[in-house]
């Protein structure tokens, strides 16, 4: 039987109806930044995704669009304006930054309270430590929220996580072996000698490797449950515009699988619904 696809959409739209709930209650409007600097197409696509979210749920964003030359010490002045206004409760640099750019030591200027990315060293560390009420970067978020939303069984269950990022792979191999998920995880990386049988082991297959349908069918446990975290663009002749999105699993992995999250339409539109989540929780938390 052909795998049944997980709706990335659907489930976005439900966590978005919650969170109009929860901003409608909310004391003060949840208010974004998103500073974004030079012209990447897609970076502008991503950004405009993100407003128009913010649109859709009543969260008040303002956008810093700067050139590409802008300076470190522009950006370090922007972000602690930013730090300090007490109307902000979210800040997001899109990345990636012009290469003169440290995008490190300026997500470490971001107060951690404002940081919707969860990319700060002390956000990060408190999953370490399975504080998991805070600020939780959003794509894996957006993976566990998928999981749980479907009703797949974490507990107990081996896990695979094909890459470890600081944004994707590595934080979304700790959600998973957090106490009361419980899964048992492995991380593959391009260091890995046989990934293909670290792969056949899992009940769950996640896929954050950035290498177009890497993942085969033969790569896959009957029955698996595989989530796309991978965007690539490839080339695509038959398009009018010369490419297409394919995700890091390969389209014949439904076949075997029992449940598969497509690219587009799948781990995306949940990224985009965690950073409105983390945008509400600091408005929340800092008005309560
Ligand atoms: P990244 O920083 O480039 O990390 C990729 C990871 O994959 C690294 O840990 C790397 O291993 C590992 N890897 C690369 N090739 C591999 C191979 N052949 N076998 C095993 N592991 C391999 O990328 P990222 O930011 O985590 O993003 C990963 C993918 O997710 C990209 O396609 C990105 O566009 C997509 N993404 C999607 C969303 C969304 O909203 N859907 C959000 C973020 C990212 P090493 O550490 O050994 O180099």
């Amino acid at each position: 039987m052909p795998a049944v696809w997980l709706d990335g959409k659907a489930c976005a739209a439900d966590l978005e109806e919650n969170l109009k709930q929860r901003i409608s209650i909310c004391k003060t409007q949840p208010h974004l930044a998103v500073i974004i600097v030079g012209d990447d197409p897609a970076s502008l696509v991503y950004v405009r995704n993100k407003i128009l979210c913010c649109e859709r749920l009543g969260i008040k964003s303002t956008q810093f669009k700067l050139p590409t030359e802008t300076k470190q010490t522009e950006l370090e002045d922007i972000l602690k304006g930013l730090n300090e206004d007490a109307t902000l409760h979210g800040i997001l640099i899109q990345s990636p930054l012009p290469s003169h750019l440290d995008e490190g030591s300026l997500t470490d200027m971001i107060e951690p309270t404002k940081d919707v990315d969860g990319f700060h060293p002390v956000n990060l560390g408190k999953i370490v430590q399975g504080r998991l009420n805070g600020m939780i970067p959003c794509t894996p978020a957006g993976v566990m929220e998928m999981l749980r939303w479907s009703g797949v069984d974490l507990a107990g269950k081996k896990a695979v996580v094909i890459g470890r990022s600081f944004n994707v792979g590595m934080p979304q191999a700790l959600l998973l072996a957090a106490k009361g998920i419980d899964s048992t995880v492995t991380i593959v990386h391009s260091k890995t000698p046989q990934p293909i049988l670290e792969c056949l082991s899992a009940d769950i297959l996640i896929a954050a490797a950035g290498r177009p349908e890497m993942v085969t069918k033969d790569w896959v446990k009957p029955g698996a449950v595989v989530i796309d975290v991978g965007i690539n663009r490839v080339s695509d002749t038959t398009r009018e515009r010369g490419w297409r999105l394919a995700g890091d699993v390969h389209p014949n992995v439904s076949e075997v699988a029992s449940i598969m999250s497509p690219v587009p339409g799948g781990v995306g539109p949940m990224t985009v619904a965690m950073l409105m989540a983390n945008t509400v929780t600091s408005a929340e938390s800092q008005h309560y």
